[in-house]
């Protein structure tokens, strides 16, 4: 009987199991996928969640962070206007190749008992639970669901995610000489391509490898080339670039109303709600989350409160802390999406009221 299953093994499951661990408890973290690989991210981690990220890190993984790309600034890239904002305090450029394997490293040395390329199948009971995977049954008194956007465990999408288009997203690196420290948006109709330097860990500072990743409807493009192509910017800017990965995409993406509970089973990370990604608040929402779920439960794992106590203590912090950034980051999404005859007067108040933009920013923050 562990206290505690983690499903799936991103930075919210991860940041979950190492603090559940530093609790005390027993962790079994489930992962279907192996360690190391390529994730469809812009990898801009907010600065909200670099502090805890440190946390997390032992010595020997303390350089991730500590030589990672910073990035004080971002540009918007949008019907001929560039909208400049400083990113304060910078955020940094990590690539998920590297975080998640780190993260997935830390947990085993954590104490937690990881287990790659086991799919959790189902879940019953509304705790204890025994949860079904493909290498067998495991008892468990306590389950946190961080299986992402996207996966058969989470329950049929409530509010924004029914409906709607269907987007998807993609992802690669390529070689580009000397690229600004800026995460550059590519908004044009119908999606936008996010543009930032990274490197891979230990590669050293050669600034030499960009990350493009798109958000864009499927009727508008379904490879990088197709997105480049319906910026002029950003078409201009890639047309020397080399690719140095394989492209990565992922699909569907679907909105939907943040649920951070559902049955006793705490959800953190994707699996509890997705943030519109180009704010850049995904991993850093991961990794809060995660760690405040496994917070929540200390209390349970000493035997001092109810699995239902602890859970229902979760989603309320959750609700006050964390939801409304979703609530914010949506609504600017619609903004810059907007037909271009009503966002035009929209861009121009940005443009001429830097307080209305940092105003914005701030709220997603
Ligand atoms: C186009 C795009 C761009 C983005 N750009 C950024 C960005 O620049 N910055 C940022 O902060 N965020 C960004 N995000 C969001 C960010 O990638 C996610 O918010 C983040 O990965 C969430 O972490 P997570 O741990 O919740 O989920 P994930 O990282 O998705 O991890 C979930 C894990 O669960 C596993 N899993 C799923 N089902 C099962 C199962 N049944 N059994 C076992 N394991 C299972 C999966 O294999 C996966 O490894 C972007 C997202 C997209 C789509």
């Amino acid at each position: 009987m562990y206290d505690l299953t983690i499903v799936g093994g991103g930075p919210a499951g991860t940041s979950a199991a190492i603090t559940a661990a530093r609790h005390g408890a027993r962790v079994l973290l489930l992962e279907r996928g192996r360690f190391p690989r390529h994730k469809v991210c812009g990898e801009f981690v907010s600065a909200e969640s670099l502090g805890l990220l440190g946390n997390l890190l032992d010595a020997e993984h303390a350089a991730l962070l500590r030589d990672a790309i910073r990035i004080p600034q971002a540009r918007v890239f949008l019907d001929g206007r560039t909208l400049e904002t400083a990113v304060g305090p910078p955020a940094a450029s990590i690539a998920r190749v590297d975080l998640d394997a780190a993260l997935w490293d830390l947990a085993g040395q954590s104490g937690v008992e990881t287990r790659q390329q086991t799919t959790v199948q189902a879940i019953t009971g509304g705790g204890p639970f025994t949860v079904a995977t493909s290498s067998g049954d495991f008892e468990t008194l306590a389950v946190i669901n961080t299986s992402g956007r996207w996966s058969n465990l989470n329950p049929a999408p409530t509010g924004s995610g029914r409906a709607g288009e269907k987007w998807l997203g993609l992802k690669a690196h390529f070689a580009e000489p000397s690229p600004p420290a800026s995460v550059d948006l590519y908004f044009f109709d119908g999606g936008y391509c996010g543009v930032q330097p990274v490197e891979l860990n230990g590669a050293g500072s050669t600034h030499g490898r960009v990350n493009a990743c798109a958000m864009v409807r499927a009727d508008v493009a379904s490879t990088l080339s197709e997105v480049f192509s319906r910026h002029p910017s950003l078409r201009e800017r890639s047309r020397h670039w080399k690719p140095l990965s394989d492209a990565v995409s992922t699909s569907p993406l679907l909105f939907r109303d943040p649920q951070p509970e559902h049955g006793n089973i705490l959800m953190a990370g994707d699996a509890a709600g997705f943030v519109d990604p180009f704010v850049g608040d995904g991993i850093s929402l991961a990794l809060r989350s995660g760690k405040l779920a496994a917070d929540c439960l200390a209390s349970f794992f000493r035997r001092e409160a109810s699995l239902h106590d602890a859970a229902g203590r979760y989603r309320r912090t959750y609700e006050q802390q964390l939801a409304p950034i979703f609530r914010a980051s949506s609504k600017i999404r619609r903004l810059l999406l907007l037909p271009r005859s009503v966002r035009t007067p929209m861009l121009y108040l940005l443009e001429n009221i830097p307080v209305v933009t940092r105003y914005l920013v701030s709220k997603t923050r």
